[in-house]
């Protein structure tokens, strides 16, 4: 399948040769026909694998094909303002040569600007809150929304925005089209989302979860620490990095860490939940422009960060959750540029570590540098756990905050205002 096979507009197919898109990546073939024949979709499909545009170029197929009127007819629901800016970015790329209007909805931004862009929006994309907002004030109206897009849905419902996105959902016209992408898909997902789709395709790329070839993947066990620390001067001294994202497990880390790399010269900074939106969009324009080297992050950034050039990810702290692994080391390698993962795992983290393998069905590399080996214990404590044979992997079964999220978010507008803002909160 070839993207002159879709059928595209032309002007949308102008702009896809300028962005140098060759053919579609798989998820873009398989999913982009069945979208342009007008069917509901749920797909998995990591970031990184061409996503955005898998939905944004059928949402202005679909825009293109009629005349525009005077009120939004595609909404685009993401988790994260981060992810949402770039959303806008891609579409106003792929549609350079249509002139619809693209209108980011996001919370942590100015009322004013949104209240005058929102009446000649033909594309929203927004976070639940900011835009439930703007709904109870009667400032948006969705009774022509022709396709609604759930972007990266399990974090979405994961962040406590179920009710939030049922209630959106129910201010959209009945027969519109459904598309709904997810990292992981299960049947706690489809239960969720069973009301809001029309028989459904389903696209299971979840072997895209395994991280791609090109990305090298090495952990390093440090026994304490301190150890972890001379682990991490040593690549900052002798790795070639170019580019990096650093992720930590807290805000205050992601501080600590940024200030110690500027008090060592390096140009860094730190991104997570605690600072305001413009702050935010300021550090990820200056890692994309070059003006810093090493962006310190919460897993804030760990999804949508679309920035070409990143050579390097280094997981100072294991994340959390499995699949924000992949999620983070997908922040390099992108397009097919190569890339290095290296993690940082303690003692306590052998365990963890034994289930990022299982969910990535990968046994990753231990790598040691010499005069800075782990102890021979903790070395083959972690190998032994790796050994043990896998068990068959359910992805929610540890994500007991799932509910106590959707629970959360019952209403309470204070509530999910907090939670967009600090998604990092560990
Ligand atoms: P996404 O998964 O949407 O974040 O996209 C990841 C990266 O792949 C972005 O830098 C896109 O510009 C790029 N990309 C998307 N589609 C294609 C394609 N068909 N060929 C080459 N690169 C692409």
């Amino acid at each position: 399948m070839s993207f002159s096979q879709m059928n595209l507009n032309p002007l949308i197919s102008k702009a896809i040769t300028i962005c140098g898109y060759d053919k579609p990546t798989p998820v873009q073939a398989r999913c982009i026909p069945e979208i342009l024949e007008g069917k509901d979709l749920i797909a998995s499909a990591r970031t990184g694998t061409g996503k955005t545009a898998t939905f944004v170029l059928p949402a202005l197929q679909r825009l293109s094909a009629k005349k525009s009127i005077s009120k939004p007819r595609i909404l685009i629901l993401t988790p994260t303002r981060e992810l949402a800016s770039q959303i806008c970015v891609a579409a106003a790329k792929y549609g350079k040569f249509l002139r619809f209007n693209i209108v980011n909805i996001v919370g942590g931004m100015s009322y004013r600007q949104q209240i005058k862009a929102l009446p000649r929006a033909d594309i929203i994309v927004a976070t639940p809150g900011r835009l439930l907002d703007h709904m109870e004030n009667d400032r948006v109206d969705l009774s022509d929304i022709e396709m609604l897009i759930f972007d990266e849905a399990d974090r979405m419902f994961d962040m406590g925005f179920i009710e939030d996105v049922q209630t959106i959902a129910k201010e959209t016209p009945k027969h519109r089209q459904t598309l709904l992408f997810s990292a992981t898909l299960d049947e706690k997902l489809g239960h969720l989302v069973r009301h809001m789709l029309k028989n459904p395709v389903r696209i299971d790329l979840s072997q895209e979860r395994i991280a791609p070839i090109q990305i090298a993947q090495k952990i390093y066990m440090a026994d304490h620490s301190q150890h972890k620390k001379r682990l991490f001067h040593h690549f900052l001294q002798n790795e070639n990095i170019f580019k990096a994202i650093i992720f930590s497990a807290t805000k205050k880390d992601a501080d600590r860490l940024a200030y110690e790399l500027c008090d060592m010269g390096y140009r860094a900074a730190a991104l997570h939940g605690d600072l305001k939106q413009s702050q935010r969009n300021r550090t990820v324009d200056q890692l994309r422009h070059g003006k810093i080297q090493f962006l310190v992050a919460t897993d804030v950034a760990a999804r949508g960060i679309d920035i070409a050039d990143i050579t390097h990810v280094i997981n100072y702290d294991l994340p959390r959750f499995c699949e924000d692994y992949v999620h983070r080391i997908g922040r390099t390698g992108r397009a097919g540029k190569s890339g290095v993962a290296i993690s940082f795992a303690l003692p306590a983290d052998a365990r963890h570590l034994q289930r990022i393998e299982r969910f990535t069905n990968q046994k990753l590399p231990r790598e040691t540098i010499s005069g800075l080996e782990p102890s021979a214990k903790h070395q083959a404590s972690s190998e032994k756990f790796t050994k043990k044979k896998p068990k068959r992997f359910k992805p929610q079964a540890k994500k007991k905050h799932f509910h106590t999220g959707a629970k959360n978010a019952s209403g309470k507008r204070s509530d999910f205002r907090r939670k967009e803002a600090v998604t990092t909160k560990k």
